[in-house]
């Protein structure tokens, strides 16, 4: 059996991956533009804000997460797979009433500041309160993506497919994230998100820091090698522009919460696009109209955490197992 995969991002990678495990013979082609992989910060949020929008989403991200230690084991150490945990701040009263409702529908329970001192003693003494989340996690995608380019090795071909017709392949699945649009007619649309790198000495921080710092959101994603990701706006708009608010608002927040990371070097700024979809959830299975095609695109802001569910359920729809129930919440031809 021939596949070929257009989109050499997460998504791609890792369906790419498990087809090559069940033994299918498998290419990729790749436009070697850097896609939102390459910004994303890489945490892993099973129940995060968007599980709250529809209950098959809920139930995809969580299957998602509880797949990640397995799917971190297999492809090793070199990915940056971290169980330390989740901190939620909140910086104000006003902020601590929004996060309150959040926290209180998920039993999560309150930690004092000189517990959360305790836990990060970077923290800035204005943080009112927070939560310790023990199974909200990261990963670095950009070493994810080389680990998974390793896997496939000499299986993917630099090459922008600009029509499927004109792959020649059995089977043809499409995973070019916001590129997928062009390629299908299907509604994803890019959501542009502005996010920095800060660079250090490792160990100021051990926990991924998620705030809302005097009503901005900002999350603080510390890695081991001393790197700090901080992010990330969120737009609609498709420009690729790196801008002073974007950066100012990002920096000042972040700054706020962890005064330390003023004296970081501020080591680059970039700009992703998310490949959203009008219900926010993912476009999983075939194309209408097209059984040659299948897609796997939309992970709008969880494509990292779903990357491994992604990559089951899809492998197992191109080998022709029983479909999952759970795809059939995620047809592309739902809109
Ligand atoms: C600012 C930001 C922060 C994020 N943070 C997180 C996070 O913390 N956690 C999380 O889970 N997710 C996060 N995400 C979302 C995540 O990055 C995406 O959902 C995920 O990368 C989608 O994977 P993908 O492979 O579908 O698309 P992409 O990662 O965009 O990859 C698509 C690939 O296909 C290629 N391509 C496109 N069109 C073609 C074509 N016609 N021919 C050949 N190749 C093509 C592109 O060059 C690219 O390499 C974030 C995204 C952004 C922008």
């Amino acid at each position: 059996m021939s596949v070929a995969i257009v989109g050499g991002g997460i998504i791609g990678l890792a369906v790419g991956w498990r087809l090559l495990e069940r033994g299918v013979d498998v290419t990729v082609f790749d436009d070697g533009r850097l896609g939102a992989w390459h910004v994303a910060a890489g945490m892993l949020a099973p129940s995060g804000e968007s599980a709250h929008e529809q209950e098959a989403l809920a139930r995809l991200m969580a299957a998602a997460g509880e797949r990640w230690p397995a799917f971190a084991r297999e492809l090793g150490v070199e990915i940056g797979f971290d169980v330390t945990g989740t901190l939620s701040l909140a910086m104000t009263a006003d902020d601590l009433a929004a996060a309150d409702r959040v926290w209180t529908r998920h039993r999560l329970a309150r930690l004092r500041p000189s517990e959360l001192r305790e836990r990060e003693p970077a923290l800035s003494p204005r943080v009112r309160a927070g939560v310790y989340s023990a199974n909200e996690w990261q990963v670095d995608p950009r070493r994810l993506v080389a680990v998974l380019r390793d896997r496939l090795a000499g299986r993917i071909v630099a090459k922008r497919v600009e029509s499927l017709s004109e792959v020649d392949a059995g089977t043809v699945v499409v995973a070019a994230g916001c590129g997928t649009a062009g390629l299908t007619g299907l509604p994803v649309r890019p959501v542009k998100g502005q996010v920095l790198r800060l660079r250090g000495e490792p160990g100021l921080l051990r926990h991924v820091l998620d705030a809302t710092v005097d009503g901005r959101h900002v999350y603080v994603v510390p890695r081991a090698d001393g790197e700090v990701v901080v992010g990330a706006t969120q737009e609609e708009r498709t420009d690729s522009l790196v801008t002073a608010g974007g950066v100012h608002d990002l920096l000042r927040a972040a700054i706020d919460l962890v005064p330390a990371l003023a004296e970081l070097e501020l080591a680059e700024t970039t700009v992703g696009h998310r490949p959203g979809t009008p219900d926010n959830a993912p476009l999983l299975g075939r194309l209408d109209g097209d059984d040659r095609v299948i897609v796997a695109a939309g992970h709008f802001r969880n494509g990292v955490l779903l990357a491994p569910i992604t990559a089951d359920l899809i492998a197992g729809l191109v080998v022709g197992d029983e479909p999952d129930p759970l795809l059939a919440h995620f047809a592309p031809g739902r809109f």
